[in-house]
C-alpha cells in the first residue's frame, strides 16, 4: 500500500471525550470514528487489524474442532421467552418490532438462537460433540458506553457454543477453549490472565475470563505468585479476620453525631477504629429493600452480594427511597431496629463486641452495638471485597492485585438452555436426554483497544507483529531524489514480492513529519532509506517498541524482513522479551 493513496485520516488533536489512551490513539492515528455513543466507523487501518485478530481467533478455533457459521442478528423474542431472559435482560437489550407487530431484538449474545437451531437439527449422540461459532457484531444498549471500543453498544464478539452428551464430554470442550483462548492471546502479543470468574446473567456454574493487564482496565484481578490462584475480586473469597476488642459487651447508648454520615467523619468525631464500625447499605433486590453489613474499612462485593440473595435485580437503593421508608436519611441508618427489612451480614460482623452504627434516626449513631443482642441478621455470608496482601484461598501466600481488561470469558452452562429450550438428544440406549452446553466469547474489538491499552508509549501505537495493521513500513527521507525513490520503490516491491505486508510512505512530506506518523500508527518495522542506501548500501532498520536504529545491508533485505517477521509470528513471547510492554 502507499501512504498516498491509503484512507487514514490523522488527527492533530486529541479528542476530548476519549480519556484513556486507546480510545485517544485509535482515533488519532485513523483507526476509527464515533458515529454515535458506543458505536463506531472501523476505517481500513482499523478494520485490517480487526482481520488480524480474527484471523488468529478462527485458526484457534477451527484447531479446536470449531465449526464456522453465522447466525442472525435480528433475533425473535420467542426464543428468549423460552428461556426467560426476554425479562431478565432488562434495559441492555435493543428490541424492535417489524410491520406485524411481532417483537424481536438485535442479539446481545446468542445462547437461545442456537439451542433452537440444535433442537431442530441434532437428535441423536452420534451428532455429538458439536462445536459452532461465529464473529459478528453484538448489540448491547450499555448504560455507560465509554472508553471507544472497550465498551461499545455494537461491537464484534466471537461466540462459540459447544454441545456435548455428558459432563466429561463439556469437560473436555472447556479445556480446549480454555488453551484456544491461552493460545489467541499469546498470539495477539498480549500479556494475559486467565482467572475464576462470575457467571453473571449468562448463568451456569464455572468460568474463567481472560483479562488483559492494564491499568486502564475495569476489572480488579488478585492472584497467587507462589500457586497458580488466580480469580476475579467479584468472586475471591475474603476469610474473616477478626480484630482484637473489647471482652465484655457494654449496654447500647445512642450518641449525638450531628451531619457525621461517612465512615471517616464518624470514626473521627467518635475517636473510633473503622474496623469497630457497622457499615450499612441498603440495596433494592427485585424491587425489595434489604440491608448489607460490612465493617467500616471493608468494601461490599455486589456480586457475592447478588449471589446470596439470588436476585435477578440489585441496585444501591435510592437515598430519596430509604428517607421515605425508613425515615432517616442513609447515612445514619443501622441495623439495630430496622423493623421487616431483612439484615444480610458479612462473615466479621458477628465478631465485633461493641461496635458503632447508624441509630436509624438523623444526627445519632449507637455505640456498643452487639450482633446478636441488639440485632439478628437474616444471613451471615462471605459480602466483602478481598484485597492485596490477604492470604491466597489455596495456599496463604499473600495475594497480588493487579488491573484487567476481560478480553474473553468461557462458561460452564450445563443443562440451564437445553432444559429450558428442550434440547434433547437419543443417547446409545435410546433414551432422551439434554445437551450439555458451554459458550466462550472473545470480544474482537475490545481485544484491538486491549492491545493498545497495553502497548502503546507517549508517540503512540507499538502494535505487536501478528495483529499490526501493516508490518512494515518503509519511509524514503527524500522522494524527489531520484535514486533515493527508485531504491524504496524497489526494496517495496522485494518485500511485498516476500509476501510481506508494506506501506511505502511515497508523500512528498519532510521525512520528520512521516516518522512522527508512523510512529503515531504503530507499524512494528521502519526501514529508512535514504543517502547511505544509495551511497553505501545499507537500510535503516528500526523496531518500533526499540529505541535502536541500525544499518543492514541493502542486498538481501527483503529476506532478512521475511525471516524477521516469520520469528515474531511463531515466537510470540520470545520476540517481544525485552520489550517493556511484555
Ligand atoms: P462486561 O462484564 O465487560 O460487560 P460481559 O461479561 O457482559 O462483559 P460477555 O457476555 O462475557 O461480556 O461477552 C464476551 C466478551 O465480549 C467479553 O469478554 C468482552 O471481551 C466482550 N464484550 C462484552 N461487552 C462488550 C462491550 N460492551 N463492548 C465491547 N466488548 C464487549
Ligand atoms: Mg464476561
Amino acid at each position: 500500500m502507499r501512504a498516498s493513496e491509503l484512507f487514514t485520516p490523522t488527527l492533530r488533536e486529541t479528542p476530548a471525550e476519549a480519556e484513556i489512551a486507546s480510545h485517544q490513539l485509535l482515533l488519532r492515528a485513523g483507526f476509527i470514528r464515533k458515529a454515535a455513543a458506543g458505536i463506531y466507523t472501523f476505517l481500513p487501518l482499523g478494520w485490517r487489524v480487526i482481520h488480524k485478530i480474527e484471523g488468529i481467533v478462527r485458526e484457534e478455533m477451527d484447531r479446536a474442532g470449531g465449526q464456522e457459521l453465522l447466525l442472525p442478528i435480528i433475533q425473535p423474542a420467542e426464543v428468549w421467552q423460552e428461556s426467560g431472559r426476554w425479562e431478565l435482560y432488562g434495559e441492555e437489550m435493543f428490541r424492535l418490532k417489524d410491520r406485524h407487530g411481532r417483537s424481536f431484538c438485535l442479539g446481545p449474545t446468542h445462547e437461545e438462537i442456537i439451542t433452537a437451531l440444535v433442537r431442530a437439527e441434532v437428535n441423536s449422540y452420534k451428532q455429538l460433540p458439536l462445536r459452532l461459532y461465529q464473529i459478528q457484531n453484538k448489540y448491547r444498549d450499555e448504560r455507560r458506553p465509554r472508553f471507544g471500543l472497550l465498551r461499545g453498544r455494537e461491537f464484534i464478539m466471537k461466540d462459540l457454543y459447544s454441545f456435548d452428551r455428558d459432563e466429561a464430554g463439556l469437560q473436555e470442550s472447556y479445556n480446549k477453549m480454555y488453551v484456544a483462548y491461552s493460545n489467541v492471546f499469546r498470539r495477539c502479543g498480549l500479556k494475559f490472565r486467565a482467572v475464576e470468574a462470575d457467571t453473571g446473567a449468562i448463568g451456569g456454574n464455572f468460568s474463567h475470563e481472560f483479562m488483559v493487564l492494564a491499568e486502564a482496565g475495569e476489572a480488579l484481578v488478585l492472584f497467587c505468585h507462589h500457586c497458580d490462584y488466580a480469580a476475579n475480586v467479584e468472586i475471591a473469597p475474603a476469610a474473616p479476620s477478626p480484630v482484637a476488642g473489647d471482652a465484655q459487651p457494654l449496654p447500647l447508648e445512642k450518641v449525638h453525631t450531628p451531619g457525621r454520615r461517612t465512615v471517616e467523619e464518624v470514626c473521627a468525631y467518635l475517636g473510633v477504629d473503622s474496623r469497630r464500625l457497622i457499615k450499612t447499605i441498603l440495596y433494592e433486590a427485585d424491587g425489595q429493600l434489604v440491608a448489607a453489613l460490612v465493617r467500616g474499612d471493608r468494601e461490599l462485593n455486589e456480586v457475592k452480594l447478588q449471589k446470596v440473595l439470588e436476585s435477578a435485580r440489585l441496585n444501591l437503593a435510592e437515598p430519596d427511597k430509604v428517607e421515605e421508608v425508613l425515615g432517616v436519611p442513609v447515612g445514619f441508618v443501622g441495623p439495630v431496629g430496622l423493623g421487616r427489612i431483612p439484615i444480610y451480614a458479612d462473615l466479621e460482623i458477628p465478631y465485633l463486641v461493641n461496635g458503632v452504627a447508624g441509630a436509624n434516626e438523623k444526627d445519632y449513631h449507637y455505640l456498643h452495638v452487639n450482633p446478636g443482642r441488639d440485632f439478628v441478621p437474616l444471613k451471615v455470608a462471605d459480602l466483602r471485597q478481598a484485597g492485596a496482601g490477604e492470604p491466597c484461598p489455596q495456599c496463604g501466600s499473600p495475594l497480588e492485585e493487579a488491573r484487567g481488561i476481560e478480553v474473553g470469558q468461557i462458561f460452564k452452562l450445563g443443562t440451564k438452555y437445553s432444559l429450558a429450550l428442550g434440547a434433547l438428544y437419543k443417547d446409545d440406549k435410546g433414551e432422551e436426554r439434554p445437551v450439555v452446553m458451554g459458550c466462550y466469547g472473545i470480544g474482537i474489538s475490545r481485544t484491538m483497544a486491549a492491545a493498545v491499552e497495553q502497548h502503546h508509549d507517549e508517540h503512540g501505537i507499538v502494535w505487536p507483529v501478528s495483529i499490526a495493521p501493516y508490518q512494515v513500513v518503509i519511509i524514503p527521507v527524500a522522494v524527489r531524489d531520484a535514486a533515493q525513490r527508485e531504491e524504496a520503490e524497489r526494496i517495496y516491491a522485494e518485500l511485498r514480492a516476500e509476501g510481506i505486508e508494506v506501506v511505502l510512505d511515497d508523500r512528498d512530506e519532510r521525512a520528520g513529519v512521516k516518522f512522527v506518523e508512523a510512529d503515531l500508527i504503530g507499524y512494528p518495522l521502519r526501514l529508512t532509506i535514504g543517502k547511505k542506501t544509495v551511497a553505501e548500501g545499507t537500510v535503516d532498520w528500526k523496531w518500533r517498541w526499540s529505541k535502536e536504529e541500525k544499518a543492514v545491508p541493502r542486498e538481501g533485505v527483503a529476506r532478512r524482513v521475511k525471516e524477521a517477521i516469520t520469528a515474531a509470528l511463531q515466537t510470540p513471547d520470545e520476540f517481544y522479551r525485552g520489550y517493556p510492554g511484555l
